[in-house]
């Protein structure tokens, strides 16, 4: 049959999200979603919620939402851009600063979205090695990118979990010709993070997710945080509606509620720490992770065996196929009885 669509439409093999399982008694370890429950303040403002409201539309500018960011992070409203996920973020800012004669530069692994949302935009990807072992950046990263209109750095990094000391991406940032995103998706999780840098300087975007430290995964909601002139570029390209008005009452409604998301956040680090332990305990090499996952290589190097292994178990954990990845699993700190279920399984699997 004709293609209608454009040819690099037609190119694109897709995003593959983490898959979503409907086995029976399944410890889903594959997509880095929180372990624990939203807060009750969330699940409060959910049973309240008037129905009625729904005939109408919600605030297209979410600025109550919007609001809270900013007070939460001591900016302006107008530093703030409230997104449908963070993936709804990444999707404005690749159409307002790639095209095919404006490349981007993505680490090399790294989330693995970026490369198709530049395929989209038919713009070229300029691929930067991360160091093997360590996944620390190269020192002639700037070099490497300089014809990028856009950088990525996901801080801490996925899958890798590891952390980019901070003055180094200051550097960057300082001395990159371009737009650098830093996505903080996992940012609560770790020692510190880069929302400064998106006041100090008016070529840097952050990004974050209510989808892990959150536990709102499903709900769908994300902000940017930017200087005004960027916020109100990318203001343009955002869709009218893009934030639903559930979405925007249970994002504050979640923001209320820090002393929850505190408590919760210190129990994933927790086992975060004891999970490393034990896998280490049994031959694995465990990078640090700075996030709520960890990526890991079994004893014996094969990632695709043990994912195979660790399935038929109803254990599910993330491969990612490719050379630098090959070695390794990326898996998702689950609650106590999951971080239980795995090692066992592990432990049968490699008796
Ligand atoms: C999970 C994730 C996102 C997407 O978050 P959503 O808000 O669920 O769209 C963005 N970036 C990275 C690095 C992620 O791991």
């Amino acid at each position: 049959m004709k293609s209608y669509f454009r040819p690099e439409i037609d190119a694109m093999a897709g995003y593959v999200p983490g898959e979503q399982p409907k086995m029976a008694d399944l410890v889903k370890l594959n997509t880095n979603e929180n372990p624990f429950s939203p807060s009750p303040e969330v699940e409060k403002t959910l049973k309240n919620f008037d129905c009625a409201r729904l005939r109408r539309y919600p605030d297209p500018m979410a600025d109550s939402f919007r609001d809270a960011v900013a007070s939460f992070w001591g900016v302006k409203r107008s530093n703030v851009i409230a997104g449908n996920g963070s993936d709804d973020l990444l999707t404005m800012i690749f159409r307002a600063f790639t095209s095919p004669n404006l490349p981007v530069a993505v680490l090399d692994p790294s989330y693995s979205l970026y490369p198709e949302l530049a395929a989209m935009q038919n713009a070229p990807v300029i691929k930067i090695k991360l160091a093997e072992k360590t996944f620390d950046l190269p020192g002639d990263i700037l070099a490497q990118a300089e014809k990028a209109n856009l950088l990525m750095i996901v801080r801490p990094n996925a899958p890798t979990g590891t952390l980019f000391p901070k003055e180094t991406v200051r550097n960057i940032c300082e001395k990159f010709d371009g737009i650098v995103v830093i996505d903080e998706a996992y940012a609560d999780f770790a020692a510190d993070n880069c929302i400064d840098f998106a006041q100090e300087f008016e070529n840097v975007i952050v990004i974050r997710t209510f989808s892990k430290s959150y536990a709102m995964a499903g709900i769908r909601l994300g902000y940017g945080i930017a200087c005004e002139n960027i916020i109100a570029g990318l203001m343009k390209l955002k869709d009218s509606y893009n934030i639903d008005m559930l979405a925007q009452a249970l994002g504050e409604a979640a923001f209320r509620d820090h002393a929850y998301f505190t408590a919760r956040r210190n129990e994933v680090i927790q086992m975060r720490t004891y999970l490393a332990e034990e896998l280490a305990k049994r031959g694995f090499y465990v990078p640090e992770s700075e996030s709520n996952f960890l990526f890991v290589s079994p004893p014996d190097g094969d990632g695709k065996k043990l994912f195979e292994e660790l399935r038929k178990r109803a254990v599910i954990v993330r491969y990612f196929s490719a050379p630098a990845t090959e070695a390794y699993l990326r898996i998702t700190i689950g609650n106590p009885q999951e971080n239980a279920r795995l090692l066992s399984a592990i432990d049968e699997i490699y008796s």
